[in-house]
């Protein structure tokens, strides 16, 4: 029998371009001196909200936190402020006490919306015998009780990029910020290199603590998160952990309280194949917020590290637009966000639409309703502390193994 249906008529293919929603920017360092520049870079690059982790302690007095508070007031209540422990008098008694008091003082009075951890818990920050504090030190459970409490999130920076670990030389692929800044480096450094620098930089190399390693600081994080279920974090620099997708999506697995931000790590993370990214995204779309660690002060910029030069306001558009361009395209060999992190490119993830929205805005959102917190930690239950943690591969690259035998200073 003869068909009277017609062929379809193809419609034309039409390719809908993504459209980005007002951005929520996660991390960033503010102060009330730079507020011209902060507002027009919000106009500039889109971003609708920004996540000051420098709130301040407080230690100078409630000052610090109005200062802080007041930013936000003058541009309409969009900067979320997290304040930061005092540090001072860590160890002795009743500092738990203390911190825990001064945060809900921080949250309850002024305003504030989380709390941000510096990586100095584990690198720098010693207690009353000068002995290094570890993350997960029991003097701290009272600040990450309050904080799960409060329904805050903690933002934490623990430890810093491998190569950091790895003897400094030309060779480091970090050898453009750490060649600036060698007291960054953590690892052994050739008396002829040291040797180098100016004078006041040798001395503040050859004033670096001991620390523990990359691998030991990452699981002492992870004791962390497990130890306190109550608690959301919010491990920031990709889980602290660019290096290894496996690694973070073990910690995410593990760890329902966990969410992980993207500040600074696009160079790091973004060398993994681009199918590896995605897939990655895409499975942890709920618990991953964008962030680029931006620092805007009136006369000074970081843009994700600090190198030689320093940044102008010409550079801020071009640092966020390589963020969009990362995440939403499928470019070939372009350009990261910072440069100064790694002479290398990356390819682009290019993401659902429906990931970046949650990326972009939705996670941050939820992250900043307390009382959605309050109820998602009520329905979790302690992690299993039967479960081995995997150690991050931490082994040393083929360039520093050869040069093992050579004199070294660490
Ligand atoms: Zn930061």
């Amino acid at each position: 029998m003869a068909s009277c249906r017609r062929e379809p008529v193809a419609a034309p293919v039409v390719v809908q371009p993504y459209k980005r929603p007002p951005i929520i920017d996660f991390h960033s360092h503010l102060s009330l001196d730079g507020l011209d520049r902060i507002r027009t870079i919000m106009a500039d690059s889109g971003i609708e909200r920004m996540i000051n982790l420098s709130g301040g302690s407080g230690r100078r007095g409630p000052e610090q936190w109005q200062a802080a508070q007041e930013l936000s007031r003058l541009l309409g209540g969009k900067i979320s402020n997290f304040a930061i422990p005092n540090w001072r008098g860590l160890g002795e008694t009743g500092w738990g006490d203390r911190e825990a008091a001064a945060l809900e003082m921080a949250v309850k009075d002024y305003g504030f919306q989380g709390l941000k951890i510096p990586k100095g818990l584990g690198l720098g920050y010693a207690d009353e015998r000068d002995q290094l504090v570890a993350p997960d030190d029991p003097r701290l459970n009272l600040l990450w009780d309050k904080a799960g409490e409060l329904g805050i999130p903690v933002s934490i920076h623990v430890a810093d990029p491998r190569a950091f670990w790895w003897p400094l030389s030309e060779k480091n692929e970090r050898w453009d910020e750490l060649g600036v800044h060698p007291y960054w480096a953590y690892g052994p450094i050739h008396p002829q290199l040291l040797a180098t620098f100016a004078p006041q930089v040798q001395e503040m190399v050859m004033q670096r603590p001991t620390v523990a390693s990359w691998a030991t600081l990452l699981q002492q994080s992870e004791n962390l998160f497990r130890h306190h279920p109550k608690t959301t974090f919010v491990a920031v620099h990709f889980g602290n952990c660019g290096e290894d997708l496996n690694y973070v999506s073990g910690v995410l697995e593990r760890n329902p309280n966990v969410y992980i931000d993207m500040a600074a790590r696009v160079g790091e993370f973004g060398r993994h194949p681009p199918d590896k990214v995605r897939a990655f995204f895409v499975r942890w779309q709920d618990r991953i917020v964008f962030g680029t660690d931006i620092g805007i002060g009136s006369d000074g910029l970081m843009l994700g590290s600090n190198g030689a030069e320093e940044p102008t306001m010409k550079d801020v558009k071009p640092f966020y637009d390589a963020h969009f361009r990362y995440l939403e395209t499928e470019q070939k060999a372009i350009a990261h966000p910072s440069p100064i992190q790694g002479r290398w490119t990356v390819d682009a993830a290019g993401l659902p639409g429906e990931v970046l929205d949650k990326l972009y805005r939705k996670n941050a959102e939820k992250l900043l309703n307390r009382q959605l917190l309050l109820a998602e930690a009520a329905g979790r239950k302690p992690a299993s502390l039967t479960v081995p943690l995997p150690l991050a591969d931490d082994r040393l690259p083929a360039w520093a193994l050869s040069g093992a035998a050579t004199p070294i200073t660490n």
